[in-house]
Protein backbone atom coordinates (compact mmCIF):
# COMPACT_ATOMS: atom_id res chain seq x y z
CA UNK A 1 0.00 0.00 0.00
CA UNK A 2 0.98 3.65 -0.75
CA UNK A 3 2.45 5.38 2.14
CA UNK A 4 0.57 8.10 1.70
CA UNK A 5 -2.38 5.88 2.75
CA UNK A 6 -1.09 4.06 5.74
CA UNK A 7 0.20 6.98 7.07
CA UNK A 8 -0.19 5.78 10.63
CA UNK A 9 -1.43 7.97 13.41
CA UNK A 10 -0.17 7.06 16.82
CA UNK A 11 -2.77 6.42 19.56
CA UNK A 12 -2.33 8.29 22.81
CA UNK A 13 -4.24 6.13 25.13
CA UNK A 14 -2.82 2.65 23.12
CA UNK A 15 0.84 3.76 22.08
CA UNK A 16 1.45 0.63 20.55
CA UNK A 17 -1.66 0.26 18.23
CA UNK A 18 -0.87 1.50 14.89
CA UNK A 19 -4.38 3.63 13.52
CA UNK A 20 -4.41 3.19 10.17
CA UNK A 21 -5.60 7.08 8.99
CA UNK A 22 -7.96 7.59 6.45
CA UNK A 23 -6.46 7.80 2.77
CA UNK A 24 -5.76 11.92 2.32
CA UNK A 25 -6.22 11.16 -1.66
CA UNK A 26 -10.28 11.67 -2.26
CA UNK A 27 -11.01 8.27 -4.52
CA UNK A 28 -7.52 6.69 -5.15
CA UNK A 29 -7.93 3.61 -6.75
CA UNK A 30 -6.48 0.96 -4.90
CA UNK A 31 -4.50 4.14 -3.10
CA UNK A 32 -1.56 3.79 -5.88
CA UNK A 33 -2.43 6.63 -8.49
CA UNK A 34 -4.49 9.19 -7.64
CA UNK A 35 -7.39 9.03 -9.42
CA UNK A 36 -8.91 12.38 -10.70
CA UNK A 37 -12.45 13.65 -7.63
CA UNK A 38 -15.65 11.78 -9.54
CA UNK A 39 -18.59 14.93 -8.84
CA UNK A 40 -20.75 14.19 -6.23
CA UNK A 41 -23.52 12.10 -7.33
CA UNK A 42 -26.57 11.09 -5.61
CA UNK A 43 -28.49 8.29 -7.55
CA UNK A 44 -31.44 9.05 -8.93
CA UNK A 45 -34.61 7.62 -6.94
CA UNK A 46 -34.11 3.59 -6.37
CA UNK A 47 -36.65 1.01 -5.94
CA UNK A 48 -36.71 1.79 -1.99
CA UNK A 49 -39.22 1.39 0.52
CA UNK A 50 -39.58 4.50 2.39
CA UNK A 51 -38.83 4.12 6.33
CA UNK A 52 -41.82 4.19 7.14
CA UNK A 53 -42.93 1.58 4.72
CA UNK A 54 -43.94 -1.89 5.54
CA UNK A 55 -42.20 -4.99 5.84
CA UNK A 56 -41.29 -6.10 2.41
CA UNK A 57 -43.93 -8.53 0.85
CA UNK A 58 -41.81 -10.89 -0.64
CA UNK A 59 -41.63 -14.59 0.80
CA UNK A 60 -38.31 -14.64 2.73
CA UNK A 61 -37.57 -18.05 0.45
CA UNK A 62 -37.49 -15.76 -2.74
CA UNK A 63 -36.07 -12.83 -0.79
CA UNK A 64 -33.02 -14.92 -0.18
CA UNK A 65 -32.54 -16.10 -3.59
CA UNK A 66 -32.63 -12.52 -4.62
CA UNK A 67 -29.90 -11.73 -2.29
CA UNK A 68 -28.09 -14.81 -3.17
CA UNK A 69 -27.99 -14.17 -6.49
CA UNK A 70 -25.93 -10.87 -5.84
CA UNK A 71 -22.01 -11.86 -5.83
CA UNK A 72 -20.76 -11.35 -2.05
CA UNK A 73 -19.46 -7.79 -2.00
CA UNK A 74 -15.55 -7.99 -2.93
CA UNK A 75 -15.15 -4.77 -0.01
CA UNK A 76 -15.78 -6.99 2.67
CA UNK A 77 -13.82 -10.12 0.95
CA UNK A 78 -10.56 -10.57 2.13
CA UNK A 79 -7.24 -11.98 0.35
CA UNK A 80 -8.32 -15.33 1.65
CA UNK A 81 -11.44 -15.36 -0.09
CA UNK A 82 -13.24 -15.13 3.27
CA UNK A 83 -16.75 -13.13 2.77
CA UNK A 84 -17.30 -10.79 5.93
CA UNK A 85 -20.71 -11.02 7.01
CA UNK A 86 -20.78 -10.78 10.47
CA UNK A 87 -20.12 -7.21 12.06
CA UNK A 88 -19.88 -6.75 15.76
CA UNK A 89 -20.32 -3.44 17.13
CA UNK A 90 -18.89 -2.67 20.52
CA UNK A 91 -21.64 0.46 21.52
CA UNK A 92 -19.84 1.51 25.08
CA UNK A 93 -16.92 1.43 27.16
CA UNK A 94 -18.44 1.13 30.18
CA UNK A 95 -19.65 -1.75 32.29
CA UNK A 96 -21.47 -2.49 35.78
CA UNK A 97 -19.11 -5.53 36.50
CA UNK A 98 -15.38 -5.73 36.65
CA UNK A 99 -14.52 -9.22 35.40
CA UNK A 100 -11.16 -10.36 36.66
CA UNK A 101 -10.32 -11.65 33.19
CA UNK A 102 -11.68 -8.87 31.10
CA UNK A 103 -11.08 -5.39 33.08
CA UNK A 104 -7.46 -4.12 34.46
CA UNK A 105 -8.06 -4.12 38.06
CA UNK A 106 -7.12 -0.65 37.69
CA UNK A 107 -9.82 0.64 35.24
CA UNK A 108 -9.51 1.94 31.80
CA UNK A 109 -9.18 4.98 30.48
CA UNK A 110 -12.45 6.07 28.96
CA UNK A 111 -12.95 7.90 25.67
CA UNK A 112 -14.22 11.53 26.29
CA UNK A 113 -18.11 11.47 24.46
CA UNK A 114 -17.46 13.03 21.49
CA UNK A 115 -14.95 10.34 20.49
CA UNK A 116 -17.42 7.55 20.82
CA UNK A 117 -19.75 6.91 17.84
CA UNK A 118 -23.36 8.11 18.32
CA UNK A 119 -26.34 6.21 17.69
CA UNK A 120 -26.97 7.57 14.06
CA UNK A 121 -23.53 6.80 13.30
CA UNK A 122 -24.00 3.59 14.30
CA UNK A 123 -27.17 2.81 12.56
CA UNK A 124 -25.75 4.24 9.44
CA UNK A 125 -22.52 2.15 9.56
CA UNK A 126 -25.02 -0.28 10.25
CA UNK A 127 -26.98 0.32 6.82
CA UNK A 128 -23.74 0.64 4.94
CA UNK A 129 -22.66 -2.96 6.00
CA UNK A 130 -25.71 -4.48 5.47
CA UNK A 131 -26.04 -2.93 2.19
CA UNK A 132 -22.79 -5.12 1.52
CA UNK A 133 -24.46 -7.88 2.58
CA UNK A 134 -23.44 -8.33 6.49
CA UNK A 135 -26.67 -10.49 7.42
CA UNK A 136 -25.79 -10.69 11.70
CA UNK A 137 -24.98 -7.54 13.94
CA UNK A 138 -24.42 -8.04 17.45
CA UNK A 139 -23.75 -5.42 19.65
CA UNK A 140 -21.44 -5.80 22.49
CA UNK A 141 -19.33 -3.17 24.97
CA UNK A 142 -18.45 -2.83 27.52
CA UNK A 143 -21.63 -4.00 28.81
CA UNK A 144 -24.30 -2.73 25.90
CA UNK A 145 -27.43 -3.01 28.09
CA UNK A 146 -25.68 0.12 29.89
CA UNK A 147 -26.07 2.20 26.96
CA UNK A 148 -29.06 4.42 27.45
CA UNK A 149 -30.24 4.36 24.11
CA UNK A 150 -29.75 1.06 23.35
CA UNK A 151 -33.61 0.38 22.66
CA UNK A 152 -33.83 3.04 20.01
CA UNK A 153 -30.96 2.07 18.74
CA UNK A 154 -31.53 -1.55 18.64
CA UNK A 155 -35.48 -0.86 16.94
CA UNK A 156 -33.37 1.30 14.01
CA UNK A 157 -30.77 -1.58 13.74
CA UNK A 158 -33.63 -4.09 13.53
CA UNK A 159 -35.32 -2.63 10.86
CA UNK A 160 -32.86 -3.81 8.82
CA UNK A 161 -33.78 -6.64 8.30
CA UNK A 162 -35.89 -5.46 5.02
CA UNK A 163 -32.48 -4.83 3.78
CA UNK A 164 -31.25 -8.49 4.27
CA UNK A 165 -30.27 -8.37 8.30
CA UNK A 166 -31.12 -11.92 9.44
CA UNK A 167 -29.55 -11.78 12.98
CA UNK A 168 -29.34 -9.29 15.65
CA UNK A 169 -27.77 -10.57 18.59
CA UNK A 170 -26.36 -9.04 22.06
CA UNK A 171 -23.64 -10.01 24.43
CA UNK A 172 -23.89 -8.93 27.64
CA UNK A 173 -23.62 -9.48 31.16
CA UNK A 174 -27.16 -9.81 31.86
CA UNK A 175 -27.39 -7.70 35.11
CA UNK A 176 -29.97 -5.36 33.63
CA UNK A 177 -31.22 -7.39 30.28
CA UNK A 178 -33.89 -8.79 32.39
CA UNK A 179 -35.76 -5.55 32.34
CA UNK A 180 -35.26 -4.54 28.71
CA UNK A 181 -35.66 -7.91 27.10
CA UNK A 182 -39.60 -7.43 25.99
CA UNK A 183 -38.31 -4.25 24.06
CA UNK A 184 -35.60 -6.20 22.48
CA UNK A 185 -37.79 -8.93 21.49
CA UNK A 186 -39.87 -6.59 19.49
CA UNK A 187 -37.28 -4.94 17.87
CA UNK A 188 -35.65 -8.45 16.04
CA UNK A 189 -33.25 -9.41 19.18
CA UNK A 190 -32.41 -13.18 17.85
CA UNK A 191 -29.59 -14.31 19.96
CA UNK A 192 -28.05 -14.20 23.46
CA UNK A 193 -24.40 -14.92 24.92
CA UNK A 194 -24.56 -14.32 28.37
CA UNK A 195 -21.93 -14.30 30.10
CA UNK A 196 -21.99 -16.06 33.50
CA UNK A 197 -18.32 -18.05 34.60
CA UNK A 198 -19.98 -19.22 37.67
CA UNK A 199 -22.70 -20.71 39.46
CA UNK A 200 -22.37 -19.33 42.73
CA UNK A 201 -22.77 -15.86 44.36
CA UNK A 202 -20.19 -15.58 46.34
CA UNK A 203 -17.80 -16.76 43.68
CA UNK A 204 -19.68 -14.20 40.92
CA UNK A 205 -18.90 -11.90 43.52
CA UNK A 206 -15.34 -12.56 43.75
CA UNK A 207 -14.61 -13.18 39.24
CA UNK A 208 -16.93 -10.05 38.62
CA UNK A 209 -15.64 -7.82 41.51
CA UNK A 210 -19.73 -6.80 41.60
CA UNK A 211 -22.64 -8.52 43.15
CA UNK A 212 -25.43 -9.05 40.76
CA UNK A 213 -25.28 -13.07 40.31
CA UNK A 214 -29.10 -13.25 40.80
CA UNK A 215 -29.95 -10.37 38.58
CA UNK A 216 -28.52 -12.55 36.13
CA UNK A 217 -30.50 -15.35 36.74
CA UNK A 218 -33.48 -13.50 36.39
CA UNK A 219 -32.46 -12.58 32.65
CA UNK A 220 -31.68 -16.36 31.56
CA UNK A 221 -35.23 -17.13 33.11
CA UNK A 222 -37.01 -14.65 31.34
CA UNK A 223 -35.39 -15.38 28.08
CA UNK A 224 -36.23 -19.34 28.41
CA UNK A 225 -39.62 -17.97 29.56
CA UNK A 226 -40.20 -15.41 26.31
CA UNK A 227 -39.11 -18.30 24.28
CA UNK A 228 -41.14 -21.13 25.98
CA UNK A 229 -44.50 -19.09 26.60
CA UNK A 230 -43.88 -16.72 23.47
CA UNK A 231 -42.10 -18.61 21.16
CA UNK A 232 -39.86 -15.88 20.80
CA UNK A 233 -36.82 -17.75 19.33
CA UNK A 234 -34.20 -15.90 20.94
CA UNK A 235 -30.58 -18.35 20.47
CA UNK A 236 -29.28 -18.14 24.39
CA UNK A 237 -25.52 -19.31 24.66
CA UNK A 238 -24.02 -18.77 28.00
CA UNK A 239 -20.38 -17.88 27.66
CA UNK A 240 -18.15 -19.17 30.69
CA UNK A 241 -14.54 -18.08 30.41
CA UNK A 242 -12.76 -20.81 32.35
CA UNK A 243 -9.38 -20.13 34.70
CA UNK A 244 -7.76 -22.66 36.42
CA UNK A 245 -8.00 -22.66 40.10
CA UNK A 246 -10.77 -20.29 39.79
CA UNK A 247 -13.96 -21.52 38.16
CA UNK A 248 -12.53 -24.99 36.68
CA UNK A 249 -14.59 -27.28 39.06
CA UNK A 250 -17.28 -25.44 37.99
CA UNK A 251 -17.44 -27.26 34.37
CA UNK A 252 -19.84 -30.11 35.53
CA UNK A 253 -22.43 -27.71 36.94
CA UNK A 254 -22.55 -25.63 34.15
CA UNK A 255 -23.02 -29.14 31.46
CA UNK A 256 -25.41 -29.93 34.09
CA UNK A 257 -27.64 -27.00 33.02
CA UNK A 258 -28.00 -27.72 29.78
CA UNK A 259 -29.97 -31.38 31.19
CA UNK A 260 -33.14 -29.69 31.51
CA UNK A 261 -32.73 -26.13 29.58
CA UNK A 262 -32.69 -25.51 26.16
CA UNK A 263 -29.16 -23.37 25.73
CA UNK A 264 -26.02 -23.49 25.21
CA UNK A 265 -23.02 -23.49 27.33
CA UNK A 266 -19.98 -22.60 25.79
CA UNK A 267 -16.53 -22.89 27.43
CA UNK A 268 -13.87 -20.02 26.52
CA UNK A 269 -10.66 -20.56 26.73
CA UNK A 270 -9.15 -17.98 28.34
CA UNK A 271 -7.59 -15.41 26.05
CA UNK A 272 -4.72 -12.60 26.93
CA UNK A 273 -5.52 -8.73 26.81
CA UNK A 274 -4.01 -5.55 27.64
CA UNK A 275 -3.74 -5.46 31.46
CA UNK A 276 -5.37 -8.90 32.49
CA UNK A 277 -2.30 -10.46 34.01
CA UNK A 278 -2.93 -13.49 31.70
CA UNK A 279 -0.38 -16.59 32.19
CA UNK A 280 -0.66 -19.98 30.51
CA UNK A 281 -0.85 -21.76 33.87
CA UNK A 282 -4.13 -19.83 34.28
CA UNK A 283 -5.72 -20.96 30.82
CA UNK A 284 -7.74 -24.30 31.08
CA UNK A 285 -7.41 -25.84 27.34
CA UNK A 286 -9.95 -27.08 25.16
CA UNK A 287 -8.53 -30.44 25.86
CA UNK A 288 -8.62 -30.67 29.59
CA UNK A 289 -12.32 -29.34 29.37
CA UNK A 290 -12.79 -32.12 27.34
CA UNK A 291 -11.44 -34.89 29.37
CA UNK A 292 -12.69 -33.38 32.35
CA UNK A 293 -16.38 -33.82 30.93
CA UNK A 294 -16.14 -36.95 29.19
CA UNK A 295 -15.21 -38.56 32.43
CA UNK A 296 -18.63 -37.36 34.19
CA UNK A 297 -20.55 -38.36 30.65
CA UNK A 298 -18.82 -40.91 28.41
CA UNK A 299 -21.13 -40.26 25.73
CA UNK A 300 -20.87 -36.92 25.58
CA UNK A 301 -20.57 -36.23 21.65
CA UNK A 302 -19.91 -34.13 18.91
CA UNK A 303 -22.47 -32.50 17.09
CA UNK A 304 -21.76 -31.07 13.44
CA UNK A 305 -20.93 -27.02 13.42
CA UNK A 306 -21.90 -24.74 11.22
CA UNK A 307 -19.99 -22.85 8.15
CA UNK A 308 -18.56 -19.87 10.51
CA UNK A 309 -18.89 -20.96 13.75
CA UNK A 310 -16.30 -20.14 16.50
CA UNK A 311 -17.18 -22.72 18.87
CA UNK A 312 -16.66 -26.88 18.57
CA UNK A 313 -20.13 -28.24 19.42
CA UNK A 314 -21.27 -31.45 21.65
CA UNK A 315 -24.03 -32.74 23.69
CA UNK A 316 -24.86 -35.39 26.13
CA UNK A 317 -27.28 -37.49 24.92
CA UNK A 318 -30.45 -37.41 26.31
CA UNK A 319 -29.53 -33.46 27.11
CA UNK A 320 -32.16 -30.52 25.64
CA UNK A 321 -28.90 -28.04 25.88
CA UNK A 322 -25.66 -27.95 24.40
CA UNK A 323 -22.00 -27.68 25.02
CA UNK A 324 -19.65 -25.04 22.83
CA UNK A 325 -15.98 -24.52 23.49
CA UNK A 326 -13.94 -21.75 21.88
CA UNK A 327 -10.43 -22.20 21.38
CA UNK A 328 -8.90 -19.45 20.75
CA UNK A 329 -5.70 -20.64 22.36
CA UNK A 330 -5.34 -23.70 21.51
CA UNK A 331 -7.26 -24.42 18.01
CA UNK A 332 -7.71 -21.13 16.01
CA UNK A 333 -10.76 -21.11 13.68
CA UNK A 334 -9.05 -17.61 11.61
CA UNK A 335 -9.79 -20.15 8.45
CA UNK A 336 -13.52 -19.65 8.50
CA UNK A 337 -13.78 -16.05 10.21
CA UNK A 338 -16.21 -14.05 8.93
CA UNK A 339 -16.35 -11.18 11.56
CA UNK A 340 -15.35 -7.50 11.49
CA UNK A 341 -15.87 -5.35 14.74
CA UNK A 342 -16.20 -2.02 14.87
CA UNK A 343 -14.86 -0.44 18.44
CA UNK A 344 -16.90 2.20 20.14
CA UNK A 345 -14.66 4.91 19.15
CA UNK A 346 -15.54 4.21 15.61
CA UNK A 347 -12.62 1.99 14.42
CA UNK A 348 -12.36 -0.69 12.18
CA UNK A 349 -10.97 -3.82 13.76
CA UNK A 350 -10.76 -7.15 11.30
CA UNK A 351 -9.42 -9.47 13.60
CA UNK A 352 -9.50 -9.44 17.56
CA UNK A 353 -6.20 -9.97 18.08
CA UNK A 354 -4.72 -7.87 15.17
CA UNK A 355 -3.87 -4.22 16.39
CA UNK A 356 -4.01 -2.28 13.24
CA UNK A 357 -7.41 -0.62 13.52
CA UNK A 358 -8.80 2.29 10.77
CA UNK A 359 -11.17 5.11 11.89
CA UNK A 360 -14.41 5.76 10.07
CA UNK A 361 -15.64 7.49 12.25
CA UNK A 362 -13.37 10.39 11.43
CA UNK A 363 -14.55 9.88 7.88
CA UNK A 364 -18.31 10.13 8.35
CA UNK A 365 -17.81 13.02 10.29
CA UNK A 366 -16.12 15.05 7.41
CA UNK A 367 -18.98 16.24 6.01
CA UNK A 368 -20.38 17.43 9.37
CA UNK A 369 -17.37 19.70 10.05
CA UNK A 370 -15.51 16.67 11.86
CA UNK A 371 -18.49 17.00 14.37
CA UNK A 372 -20.64 14.01 15.69
CA UNK A 373 -23.55 13.12 13.53
CA UNK A 374 -26.58 14.14 15.55
CA UNK A 375 -30.26 12.40 14.32
CA UNK A 376 -30.72 15.97 12.60
CA UNK A 377 -27.20 15.81 10.78
CA UNK A 378 -28.49 12.14 10.08
CA UNK A 379 -31.45 13.33 8.13
CA UNK A 380 -30.16 16.42 6.25
CA UNK A 381 -27.21 14.46 5.00
CA UNK A 382 -29.54 11.95 3.61
CA UNK A 383 -27.44 9.03 5.20
CA UNK A 384 -29.75 6.56 5.68
CA UNK A 385 -31.29 6.26 1.99
CA UNK A 386 -27.39 6.69 0.31
CA UNK A 387 -26.07 4.17 2.39
CA UNK A 388 -29.17 1.94 1.70
CA UNK A 389 -28.64 3.08 -1.85
CA UNK A 390 -24.74 1.70 -1.73
CA UNK A 391 -25.58 -1.85 -3.00
CA UNK A 392 -29.02 -1.37 -4.89
CA UNK A 393 -27.18 1.53 -7.10
CA UNK A 394 -23.97 -0.85 -8.29
CA UNK A 395 -26.15 -3.32 -9.13
CA UNK A 396 -28.28 -1.50 -11.22
CA UNK A 397 -24.79 0.58 -13.48
CA UNK A 398 -25.17 3.55 -10.91
CA UNK A 399 -22.05 5.08 -9.70
CA UNK A 400 -22.38 5.11 -5.45
CA UNK A 401 -22.49 8.16 -3.42
CA UNK A 402 -18.51 9.57 -3.38
CA UNK A 403 -19.27 9.16 0.67
CA UNK A 404 -20.08 6.05 0.68
CA UNK A 405 -17.60 4.82 -1.91
CA UNK A 406 -15.32 6.32 -0.29
CA UNK A 407 -15.54 4.77 3.12
CA UNK A 408 -15.89 1.10 1.14
CA UNK A 409 -12.56 1.83 -0.06
CA UNK A 410 -10.94 2.14 3.21
CA UNK A 411 -13.45 -0.36 5.11
CA UNK A 412 -12.21 -2.88 1.27
CA UNK A 413 -8.99 -2.11 2.26
CA UNK A 414 -8.78 -2.39 5.74
CA UNK A 415 -10.26 -6.38 5.08
CA UNK A 416 -7.68 -7.11 1.98
CA UNK A 417 -5.01 -6.72 4.71
CA UNK A 418 -6.54 -9.37 6.93
CA UNK A 419 -3.73 -12.21 8.10
CA UNK A 420 -4.32 -15.69 7.25
CA UNK A 421 -4.55 -16.27 10.63
CA UNK A 422 -3.64 -14.89 14.20
CA UNK A 423 -0.44 -15.56 16.37
CA UNK A 424 -0.53 -18.14 19.09
CA UNK A 425 0.55 -18.54 22.58
CA UNK A 426 3.82 -17.03 22.43
CA UNK A 427 3.96 -14.25 21.02
CA UNK A 428 -0.02 -13.42 21.29
CA UNK A 429 0.60 -12.25 25.07
CA UNK A 430 2.91 -10.27 24.11
CA UNK A 431 1.35 -8.33 21.60
CA UNK A 432 -0.15 -4.68 22.10
CA UNK A 433 -4.23 -4.92 22.23
CA UNK A 434 -6.60 -3.21 23.42
CA UNK A 435 -7.82 -4.46 26.81
CA UNK A 436 -11.20 -7.17 26.15
CA UNK A 437 -13.33 -4.51 27.72
CA UNK A 438 -12.92 -2.06 24.43
CA UNK A 439 -12.87 -4.70 22.17
CA UNK A 440 -16.16 -5.81 23.05
CA UNK A 441 -15.01 -10.07 22.13
N1 LIG B 1 -20.12 -7.18 28.89
C1 LIG B 1 -20.54 -8.14 27.95
C2 LIG B 1 -20.32 -9.54 28.46
O1 LIG B 1 -19.58 -9.70 29.43
O2 LIG B 1 -20.87 -10.46 27.86
C3 LIG B 1 -19.96 -7.97 26.57
C4 LIG B 1 -18.51 -7.63 26.46
S1 LIG B 1 -17.39 -8.90 26.95
C5 LIG B 1 -15.86 -8.10 26.66
C6 LIG B 1 -17.58 -10.06 25.64
C7 LIG B 1 -17.12 -11.45 25.92
O3 LIG B 1 -15.73 -11.48 26.06
C8 LIG B 1 -17.68 -12.08 27.17
O4 LIG B 1 -18.30 -13.30 26.86
C9 LIG B 1 -16.47 -12.31 28.03
O5 LIG B 1 -16.61 -13.46 28.80
C10 LIG B 1 -15.39 -12.47 27.00
N2 LIG B 1 -14.06 -12.19 27.52
C11 LIG B 1 -13.63 -11.07 28.13
N3 LIG B 1 -12.33 -11.18 28.46
C12 LIG B 1 -11.92 -12.39 28.05
C13 LIG B 1 -10.69 -13.10 28.11
N4 LIG B 1 -9.61 -12.56 28.65
N5 LIG B 1 -10.63 -14.34 27.60
C14 LIG B 1 -11.73 -14.90 27.03
N6 LIG B 1 -12.91 -14.28 26.93
C15 LIG B 1 -13.02 -13.05 27.44
FE1 LIG C 1 -17.80 -6.11 31.79
FE2 LIG C 1 -18.26 -8.06 30.04
FE3 LIG C 1 -15.75 -7.32 30.61
FE4 LIG C 1 -17.16 -8.56 32.47
S1 LIG C 1 -16.54 -9.42 30.48
S2 LIG C 1 -15.92 -6.69 32.78
S3 LIG C 1 -19.18 -7.84 32.09
S4 LIG C 1 -17.27 -6.10 29.61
Amino acid sequence: MAAHCSRVAGRARYPGIPLMSRCLRRYSSGCGQAVPKEPSFRPPSLDVPPRSSPEPQLPSSRLDSLKDARPFSSFLTDTFNRQHDYLRISITERCNLRCLYCMPEEGVPLSPPEHLLTTPEIVYLSTLFVSQGVTKIRLTGGEPTVRKDILPMMQEIGKLRRDGLKELCLTTNGISLHRKLDSMAESGLTGVNLSLDTLDPFQFQIMTRRKGFEAVMKSIEKILELNERHGAGIKLKINCVVMRGINDREILPFVELGRDKVLEVRFIEYMPFDGNKWSKGKMFSYQEMLDAIKAKYPGFEKVPDHKNDTSKTYRVPGFKGKVGFITSMTHNFCGTCNRLRITSDGNLKVCLFGNTEVSLRDMIRQENNNKPISEDALQSLNLLESARQAARAEDQGYPVNERERELLDIIGAAVKRKKAKHAGIGILENMKNRPMILIGG
